[in-house]
């Protein structure tokens, strides 16, 4: 097993060729993971303890190269930070990539592999799900680390946050219509929801419930095709998504669909999602959305239902208490949109804003 544990020896090794060194300044620690007998790549990012352990989920994902796979994980475990703080939860930033197709790579000895570099941290991070992760994986992390949540509900834990994440970006859609209607109710809205996963499909179920109209679009065909069927929703192709008229745009799938490109071609008025890190180059996509007259619900501040699910595993609270936590991401998002309009500020700089107070509090 070959373990490499600072940056600096990581580039030493040639195991990294091109840092940003703008995304990875700050962050505490950064762990290269390689076991080949397990054929297990990735990368451990800690970018906060200040406020408590840094807890954030692990990503399987099929990266073009390993550095794609460190600008992900060090942008994630950043917007971990501040999502903790700004849920007001005791918790750090932090996060975990694997290097691999979750389809095609998973194996239980890869999960146990990936657990024993948690373990090695001592308790610095906590992982979790994210894409291509499931509470069966972390059933296997378990084996060997203790620092892990999300593990399935028959052995005590939380099980998949998904379903309280889209609890809290639907609260957080309600918050944002409520700011720029002057009224939550959602009834015949449409709604473009892109990436029907987990986060997605419980979140076009909510949005059904209050009569929305929706229309999806995922890369994955044969799971769209099977969500439009089974959900009564309409489709839209790739080519066509960004060219239709939406009230609210959902990003439910990676992050940086706010782009140069998209934010030209978009016609709504709100975006509210669950995806991490949507905004390509924060202090620059967010002030164009503002520009545009969009209403963009920053991403780190509504998705953060899961993380107060996996929070409650640890504190041991009930569903109701969790629930009661995610419904306050409503006021939360109306109190920032406020602030952004007050302050003439961009909603993401406003949320960065509260949440960096707390930090330096
Ligand atoms: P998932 O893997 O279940 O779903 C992601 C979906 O997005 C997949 O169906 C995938 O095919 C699709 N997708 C990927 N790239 C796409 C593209 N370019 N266009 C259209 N579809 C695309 O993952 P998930 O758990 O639902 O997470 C979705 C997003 O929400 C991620 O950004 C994740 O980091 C974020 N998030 C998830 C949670 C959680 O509790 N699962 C919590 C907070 C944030």
């Amino acid at each position: 097993m070959i373990k490499i544990s600072t940056i600096n020896e990581a580039i030493s090794n040639n195991e990294v060729q091109a840092l940003d060194s703008s995304i990875y300044n700050g962050h505490e620690k950064i762990l290269f993971c390689k076991d080949t007998s397990t054929n297990l790549k990735a990368i451990i990012a800690v970018h906060s303890t200040k406020l408590g352990p840094g807890l954030g989920g692990c990503r399987m994902w099929d990266y073009k190269n390993q550095n794609e796979a460190l600008n992900d994980v060090l942008r994630l475990s950043r917007g971990m930070t501040y999502k903790a703080s700004i849920t007001g939860l005791n918790l750090g930033g932090g996060k975990a990539v694997i290097i691999g197709d979750s389809k095609k790579d998973k194996t239980k000895k890869l999960m146990e592999s990936f657990g024993e570099f948690v373990e090695s941290l001592g308790g610095k991070y906590i992982t979790a799900e994210d894409v291509g992760m499931n509470p069966a994986d972390m059933k296997d992390i378990r084996t060997k680390t203790s620092h892990v949540v999300g593990t399935p509900k028959e052995m005590g834990g939380s099980g998949d946050p998904s379903i309280v994440t889209a609890y809290g970006v639907y609260m957080g859609i309600k918050g944002s219509a409520k700011f720029r209607w002057g009224n939550d109710n959602l009834q015949n809205k449409k709604v473009f929801v892109q990436g029907v996963g987990k986060v997605g499909g419980f979140l076009i179920d909510y949005l059904k419930k209050d009569g929305c109209e929706i229309i999806i679009n995922d890369i994955d065909i044969e799971k769209m095709s099977e969500i439009a069927s089974n959900k009564n929703v309409n489709i839209v192709t790739e080519n066509e998504m960004f060219n239709k008229s939406y009230d609210i745009y959902a990003p439910c799938a990676l992050g940086a669909t706010l782009n140069d490109e998209n934010i030209e071609a978009l016609k709504c008025e709100i975006i509210a999602g669950g995806a991490n890190n949507q905004l390509e180059k924060e202090g620059f996509h967010d002030v164009l959305l503002k520009k545009k007259n969009i209403l963009y619900a920053p991403d780190f501040l509504i998705n953060a239902g899961g993380l107060i699910n996996v929070y409650s595993e640890l504190k041991k609270w009930d569903n109701e208490k969790t629930l009661r936590m995610t419904e306050n991401i409503y006021d939360t998002t109306i109190s920032i949109l406020k602030r952004s309009e007050e302050e003439d500020i961009s909603t993401h700089k406003a949320a960065l804003s509260i949440a960096k107070e707390r930090l330096n509090k």
